[in-house]
């Protein structure tokens, strides 16, 4: 578990660009996403946690989504996991006992929203390996655990 709260660790980056396809600054985004609801809600055993996503549904943004399902274990594939249509993107996750919203800083936001389009493949790389390594508080807000009825 160490190291585990702020960076993604580089084995599950590598074994998540094998499920999406490659590397990106968002698929990055959406581990960590799903990562810090596993930390926050500590779900027990696989069917416990469910999850939420609003992304917009093109790339980049939407790679994110696999970095969630892939980090999380919420997948469309066993069914706990919902998409929404939003430019915004932002998630939901859910336990028996708590729940709470992650998102991306606005700094973050900005950093991605201003990327550029022709962006070579080894310089999007370079900026998805940062990203993996800046710290959760800088990276995305976790907010709203409490107990549902
Ligand atoms: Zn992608």
């Amino acid at each position: 578990m160490t190291e585990k709260k702020t960076r993604t660790d580089i084995k599950m980056i590598r074994s998540a660009v094998k499920f999406h396809g490659h590397l990106g600054p968002f698929l990055v985004l959406g581990l960590r996403m799903g990562l810090a609801a596993v930390q926050t809600l500590r779900p027990h055993g696989l069917h416990d946690l469910s999850a939420t996503v609003w992304s917009s549904r093109n790339p980049p943004q939407s790679c994110a989504i696999d970095g969630i399902q892939f980090s999380s274990g919420c997948t469309l594939g066993k069914g706990n996991i919902r998409v929404r249509s939003s430019p915004m993107l932002r998630a939901s996750f859910r336990t028996r006992k708590k729940s709470i919203i992650v998102k991306p800083t606005e700094k973050i936001n900005r950093m991605l929203s201003t990327l550029p389009k022709n962006e070579t493949q080894a310089r999007l790389r370079a900026r998805s390996i940062r990203i993996s390594k800046i710290p959760d508080k800088d990276l995305i807000t976790v907010t709203g655990s409490h107990q549902p009825q």
